[in-house]
């Protein structure tokens, strides 16, 4: 699957003069906080350095970006080399796929998706995110360990582990935290950040979580259809729903929980969060996404939100195996 290794991803970095570095569409923490951390290290190596977005990175992310480092228009910096970090493949560029799909020179990537559709591939499916490979890849560029590297890092690993409690999570993910710890993490502050803030709206919301959650095969599938109505209803975004496919496979007896909401600009998107008998990625094959045995993501194909939650029910309910 590798067709390039982190040494020569290092070397190419280093020959580049301006390096364009993409995130995956609704960005997460591992997104943001990796190619954050990798556009300051090569920054910190003299070079012209952008990340991009499809969109505005959301509000709960945006303490893990510095200022400058991120935009949204495509044509900002004309690039010699253009990395995409943590995109599992080409529909996750969002926006930026028509120009990028083609034009994407590296992928460095978690995902064991058969997408490779970068010219060259670094793919470490082992890895609990992308920010353990960046550790490694920043390690090999001629800059210094510093707060400004190591804080979105540690952001990037914490985020994506569900704060080092998901099964992904191995002793190479806490030596790398202890690392990027004593590169000058800020660890506790993140940690207050992320889990010591919540808002009222997000407490509001699950109020909507207990009115519409459906429950199948014995309560082992929790399902969760969220419309625009719905939305508006609350007043919320899709950051305020986001939460609820985690929440869900927390329930006792939930083994797959999943959420399909209808977009803020329009498709509808399932997210898929499972307990280890159940292989999330493969059920969100069926519906052309992927993703990780336990945490995946699909859009689903349809001309209506009823078709869409008859269309994913449907496929799901015929297709999930439980495994011991
Ligand atoms: P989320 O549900 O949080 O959007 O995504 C969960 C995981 O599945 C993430 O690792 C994400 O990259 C992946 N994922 C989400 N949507 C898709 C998709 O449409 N295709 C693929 N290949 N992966 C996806
Ligand atoms: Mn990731």
């Amino acid at each position: 699957m590798n067709n390039i290794t982190l040494p020569e991803i290092a070397e190419n970095l280093l020959l580049a003069k301006r390096v364009l570095l993409l995130s995956h569409t609704n960005p997460d923490g591992d997104t943001v906080g990796s190619t954050t951390a990798l556009a300051r290290a090569l920054r910190l190596c003299g070079k012209d350095t952008l990340c991009l977005c499809d969109r505005p990175i959301p509000a709960r992310n945006l303490f893990i970006c510095c200022e400058g480092t991120y935009s949204t228009e495509c044509e900002v910096l004309e690039s010699d080399l253009v990395v995409s970090v943590d995109v599992a493949a080409p529909q996750m560029l969002g926006l930026l796929r028509d120009t990028f799909e083609q034009r994407t020179d590296i992928r460095i990537d978690h995902h064991a998706s058969a997408d490779n559709f970068a010219a060259y591939n670094f793919v470490d499916a082992s890895a609990a995110a992308c920010a353990e490979i960046i550790y490694d890849l920043i390690c090999l560029l001629p800059c210094e360990m510093c707060e400004e590297i190591a804080s979105p890092l540690y952001t990037a690993l914490n985020t994506d582990t569900g704060g080092f409690r998901f099964s992904n999570t191995t002793a190479r993910t806490h030596r790398i935290a202890a690392a990027l710890m004593e590169g000058g993490a800020a660890a506790a502050d993140i940690c207050e950040t992320l889990y010591e803030n919540v808002t009222l709206e997000s407490l509001q919301s699950n109020a909507l979580f207990l009115e519409k959650y459906q429950l199948h095969l014995d309560g082992k599938v929790l399902f969760l259809p969220i419309t625009m109505a719905d939305k508006e209803r609350y007043g919320f975004s899709d950051e305020n729903v986001e939460g609820y496919a985690t929440l869900s496979r927390k329930i006792v007896g939930v083994e797959l929980g999943m959420v399909l909401r209808e977009k803020d600009g329009g498709g509808y998107k399932v997210s898929m969060r499972s307990r280890k008998t159940v292989d999330s990625a493969a059920l969100c094959a069926l519906f052309g996404g992927g993703g990780h045995a336990r945490a995946a993501g699909a859009t689903i194909e349809a001309d209506s939100f009823e078709e869409a939650c008859k269309k994913l029910l449907d496929g799901v309910l015929a297709n999930i195996v439980f495994e011991d």
